[in-house]
């Protein structure tokens, strides 16, 4: 029975994305799509369809929510019926688990493959040309997809000067290219100014602007949420101006807490939610290209990508408002102007990155393996309270590192 229900399920996607594929305009809504008591089609039609935007300079059509190849199965199937086309960290889907929506309209769709460091993690690990080749090739083994639309370097450079120095990824990107495996370059950057395991990091917003002023990526992920953040809007501006592609990550600062804040939930204005007034603002209140964003139930899905591309009510800019005073006083934005000023060289960024993977994201297991590896921990902290001068939102950093410590350790 579960064979038989699965294969409906398969043919339903293949319709469905045949239909799109085909110029079904005017919406998803058509009932014979979905089965009555189908609940992935039923959060699809409560979305509908996404609009879309152009990314970078090879003006490539994406909707302006992207999946992610770690997204759930339910809720990746739920995301292609609502137009969603371009897919990160494509390459964790190995063993069969592409949806087969994907796989049967693979020109439709933009898939990408995250390519990490070899030889220790984001800080410690080198760039290998070899290792990398290898690492795409066997991944296009595992999925299936045949090629990847995007290569994409996990974390980004350390600085300026690596970005110059070390063409090894470029290297691999090119011999790959040739060879019709990947077409873009791309990259996720997080900041290393201050970060006591990598000499000379700097900032992420310094090291995309040398990205761009090279020349050689199209697009990258870059850490937003709301909360004023000039440094990054003004990259933002230069980005657009250059014609280059902007995708915010690790938008929902704080979310996953307030939302078991029943008293914090009972006082939002009426009819808002927390994603997706967060989705409304990032789609059309920022230069923001497209939005990657975890979500954990088709619950989630639906209040979150019904947002893409709706304009702010004065509820949700009212809630915005809201989530950023309380954001502010409990979760890190990630943006390491704190870190040079630690002399403990305490990892302060990294370790509240893994106390949200445990809060908000609800995913415990990952950040305490994430945290074991560090080699300085949270209760390193002398409590001297110098970084907190330097943090644009006056967190609370001695505190929260203690209470990260006692949910992480
Ligand atoms: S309070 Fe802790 S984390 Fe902040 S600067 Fe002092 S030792 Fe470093
Ligand atoms: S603690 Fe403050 S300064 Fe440090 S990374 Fe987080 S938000 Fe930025």
């Amino acid at each position: 029975m579960k064979h038989t229900l699965h294969l409906k399920r398969r043919e339903f996607l293949r319709s469905a994305a045949a239909a799109a594929a085909a110029g079904m305009a005017g919406g998803l809504a058509g009932p014979s799509l979905f089965a009555s008591g189908d609940p992935v089609g039923e959060a699809a039609r409560k979305v509908d369809r996404l609009p879309r935007r152009k990314l970078g300079y090879s003006g490539r059509e994406v909707s302006v929510l992207i999946g992610a190849g770690d997204m759930a199965s339910a809720l990746a199937e739920a995301a292609v019926l609502c137009g969603v086309n371009y897919w990160h960290k494509a390459n964790r889907w190995s063993g069969g688990e592409v949806p087969a929506a994907v796989l049967k309209n693979r020109e439709e769709h933009y898939c990408q493959v995250t390519v990490d460091r070899v030889g220790g993690n984001h800080e410690t690990g080198r760039f290998d040309e070899e290792a990398h080749y290898d690492f795409v090739k066997e991944t296009l083994r595992s999925t299936g997809l045949g090629y990847f639309d995007d290569m994409q370097l996990h974390y980004g450079y350390h600085n300026r000067a690596e970005v110059k120095s070390d063409r090894s990824f470029i290297r691999a990107f090119e011999r790959l290219k040739k060879e019709g495996l990947v077409k873009h370059l791309c990259l996720s950057q997080h900041g290393y100014a201050g970060n006591a395991r990598v000499p000379g990091g700097e900032s992420a917003a310094a090291v995309l602007t040398a990205v761009v002023e090279d020349g050689l990526y199209e697009h990258a992920q870059i850490i937003y949420s709301y909360g004023q953040d000039a440094e990054i809007d003004s990259f933002l501006s230069f980005a657009r101006r250059k014609n280059f592609g902007t995708t915010a990550m690790k938008t929902a600062r704080g979310l996953g807490r307030m939302k078991q804040d029943g008293d914090f939930m009972a006082a939002l204005p009426e009819g808002t939610a927390p994603h997706n007034a967060l989705v409304r603002w990032l789609t059309t209140a920022t230069e923001l290209d497209t939005v990657v964003i975890r979500v954990r139930s088709l619950e989630e899905f639906v209040e979150t990508f019904s947002g893409a591309g709706k304009s702010l009510r004065s509820g949700d800019a009212r809630a915005i408002a809201m989530m950023t005073a309380r954001a502010d006083g409990t979760a890190c934005r990630l943006c390491t102007a704190c870190q040079p000023h630690c002399p403990r060289r305490v990892p302060i960024a990294e370790i509240l990155r893994f106390e949200r993977y445990a809060l908000d994201d609800g995913d415990r297991s990952k950040a305490r393996a994430l945290y074991a590896g560090l080699d300085r921990r949270a209760d390193a902290c002398a409590a001297c309270g110098t970084c907190v001068a330097h943090c644009p939102q006056s967190l609370p950093i001695p505190d929260r590192l203690a209470a990260a410590h006692s949910v992480l350790a």
